[in-house]
């Protein structure tokens, strides 16, 4: 098969308490091994089984494009956490969050604010557009911001598989325990 779970850079216990080993192991472990089989089954035999995941996202639709997007979606969400990270960004995406928003905790709040009134299952997206400018952005259910020629920089899923078994139906709580566990270097490195 083409695609494969991707290998995490930490251990599923160590996201704790933010995101628990028993979430992970459903998330990462079954809803994102079931996007990726499902995608190796449908591209069999077609065109995009030639192709880079990114490209595929970006020239797919239906069920490919739903279960492509869902492995680039989870893929990116779970490699931008480390436990012991860093929880401030710094250098020029420091600056350009400082540019756009003021300071950190203006940016974090109003994506925060993205992330828990998104209605439904989808993705609160950080961006850089063409002109080095962030955005951010809402996508419903597998949504993704390559589509739009967007970089993507750092993501949150609020699909409730994603969060229902540590805190149930309250999202923000999910949302605020995120701050705890992302890597900024990680983002920085998407944003240079
Ligand atoms: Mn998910």
């Amino acid at each position: 098969m083409k695609f494969k779970l991707p290998e995490l850079p930490y251990a599923q216990g160590s996201l704790e308490p933010a995101i628990s080993r028993q979430t992970m192991e459903f998330h990462y472990g079954k809803h994102l091994q079931t996007y990726i089989d499902n995608l190796n089954k449908l591209i069999e035999g077609t065109p995009f089984a030639e192709m880079p995941l990114e490209q595929i996202v970006k020239q797919s639709d239906g069920g490919i494009f739903n279960n492509a997007a869902q492995t680039f979606n989870h893929t990116f969400y779970f490699e931008t956490f480390s436990p012991n990270g860093q929880r401030h960004p710094e250098g020029k995406l420091a600056k350009a969050i400082e540019k756009k928003w003021g300071n950190f905790e203006a940016f974090r709040e109003e994506f925060s604010a993205a992330a828990v009134s998104l209605f439904g299952s989808g993705w609160s997206w950080l961006s850089k557009n063409a002109d080095g400018e962030l955005t951010i952005t809402k996508e419903s259910n597998a949504g993704c911001p390559l589509t739009s020629g967007l970089v993507p920089l750092l993501t949150i899923d609020v699909w409730e598989h994603a969060y229902y078994l540590d805190c149930q139906n309250r999202r923000a709580e999910y949302v605020k325990k995120l701050w705890d566990i992302i890597d900024w270097s990680i983002v920085e490195k998407r944003f240079e």
